[in-house]
Parts: C-alpha cells; structure tokens; sequence
C-alpha cells in the first residue's frame, strides 16, 4: 500500500513538472488557473486510479490475456507470429483504437452506459488532473477493449508496454489547458483542441477517438473549428456532488428500484382495494387529483428501473 502511494505521489510530481509549466506558458482558456474549481475532487479520482483502480484493471488485463492467449484461435495466433513484429504491433494498436471508438460511441448513445461514462462529461474545467475524473468502471472496460484485439492476436502487453505507457500520457496531455501547433501529431495522436470539443456542454457527438483522429475522419465525426476556447464544458445534467456520491451515480436507478419496489408491494398490499382510490385522494375544486403531503413516495411510484431517475 505505502509502495503504491509513493508510485502515485511519484507520478503526480512527474505531471505537475511536465503539465503546469505547459498549461502556463501555453494555455488553451487563458483565465483558467492551476488551482481551479473541483481540483481536489479530481486529485481523488487521481489517487483512486492509482491506488486501487489501476490494479484492478491490470489484473483483469492479464487475466484476459492468459485466457486468450491460452483458449484463443491458435491458427490465427500461429499466422499473427510468423508475420513481422511491426505488422503486429501496428495491427493491434489500430484495431484496439477501433474498438474504443465504438465503445466510446456505445457510451454516448445508451443510457446504462452514459450514466457511468458521464462522470468523465461532469468536469467544467479540462486539464491534466481531470483526465483522470473517470468512472472505474469505464476505465476498466475501455483498457479491455483497447488491448482486445492484441489479446486474440496473442501479441503481449508486454511488448506493447512502451507504447501503451507513450499513449497514457497522451491521453492525459489532450485534457490538459494547452494550445500547441502539433503538424501532423495532431492527425496521429489527436490534440488536446479535438478532444476539448468532445467535452463541449452543448455541442456533443464528435471526436470519440481520444488518440486516434482518422478514425473520426473515417466516420464522418471529425470536428475542430479553428478560434479561441470559449465555448462551456460538462453537462446540462447535474451529478451528484462527491467521489463517493460519482461512483454510485451509475447505479442510483437500480439501488433506487430495489428499495422502492418492496415497500411499494407492502403499501399497496395494505391498501383496502387497488382499483378504488384510497380516501386521502380527494378531488380538487378543479378535478384533478391533490396528492396530500403526507402520502408515502413509495405508493406513488413504483415504475420499472431506468426510468425513476
Ligand atoms: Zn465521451
Ligand atoms: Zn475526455
């Protein structure tokens, strides 16, 4: 544990050295300071990737890998070895950007998932620590789906390991408040302007590959005016405030079900008989129905989960 701390609080100093001179001399939103609003929330979310979620995610990235390396299609696998280890690693690499492309989509497109990936949308402010504000659970999933293609290939993390560390960092660096001429990295890795956009309030729908542009480009999602930073970011929705209160975000519908529907069952159990109103519903002067205050909530709603909240 103290071993993993000190890694973190090693980590974090490697990016206050790197980012908060960058994010200084070359700010993308000028009147942004280092010492922002939420800050100390995101460094929670820093440390828990550090300290918990990162090896919860390694140890299922092994397990994958043990499993289809193992139980894989070992022609296929026979055929991917024989091939050059450049053709490898780029087949891998390419194919895992893919399908954290469509993931990504998936995310924004079907409500159990935007309920976990909109706890990344929920900063206001974009840098280098909140890269980091992101659902466990949508970390752990989009790991898997970049290093699955490489998985049923049999190609190892270990080999990929510089390259996925290089990306790492460059996915922190395009959340980061900076503005830099990139060429043509800029159309490999992505730039920090492109993913902005993607975290844009009212402006949603494009640059779903973090590092990969021309898979953007490819679907008809690229999208990056040229111009100052001036438009808002996060959500029109309001997340709960809190780490804690974050992680449980996704789940309040169901959390909320399972503890409404028996005390709904036992209320309208009691009730004398479930096709007349109960007396306390009296007509109001207008017709409709006044719901007095003193009306158990469970009573009135007892809907299917996913839609109470
Ligand atoms: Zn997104
Ligand atoms: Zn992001």
């Amino acid at each position: 544990m103290w071993t993993r701390l000190l890694d973190a609080l090693a980590s974090l100093a490697l990016l206050v050295a790197v980012f908060v001179p960058l994010e200084r001399a070359f700010p993308a939103r000028k009147t942004q300071p280092i010492a922002r609003r939420e800050l100390t929330l995101d460094g929670a979310f820093f440390f828990g990737q550090y300290l918990l979620w990162n090896l919860v995610a390694l140890t299922l990235l092994v397990f994958a890998d043990g499993t289809l390396r193992h139980h894989g299609p070992s022609s296929f696998q026979a055929w991917v070895a024989s091939t050059p280890w450049w053709a490898q690693g780029l087949a891998a690499v390419l194919l895992g950007d893919m399908l954290v492309y469509w993931f990504h989509r998936a995310c924004h497109s079907w409500e159990p998932l935007w309920r976990i990936h909109s706890v990344h949308h929920s900063s206001e402010s974009l840098d280098f620590v909140a890269a980091h504000r992101e659902h466990p659970i949508d970390g752990i999933c989009t790991q898997l789906a970049a290093n699955l293609p490489a998985f049923m290939m049999g190609v190892s993390l270990q080999s990929l390991a510089g390259f996925i560390a290089f990306r790492g960092m460059w996915a922190i660096f395009v959340h980061s408040n900076v503005r830099l001429p990139l060429g043509p990295l800029r159309w490999i890795f992505g730039a920090p302007e492109l993913h902005h956009w993607h975290h844009a309030k009212n402006f949603r729908g494009h640059n779903y590959a973090n590092i990969a542009p021309w898979i953007d480009l490819l679907f008809g999602t690229h999208h990056c005016p040229e111009g100052e930073e001036t438009y808002a970011l996060g959500l029109e929705e309001k997340l709960p405030e809190g780490y804690f209160a974050k992680l449980a975000h996704p789940f309040k519908p169901a959390i909320a079900w399972i503890f409404r529907a028996p005390a709904a069952q036992r209320q309208l159990a009691g009730s004398a008989s479930l096709h007349e109103p109960p007396p306390h519903f009296a007509p109001s002067a207008a017709g409709a129905t006044q719901v007095p205050a003193n009306v158990p909530v469970a009573v009135l709603q007892v809907d299917p989960p996913l839609q109470t909240l």
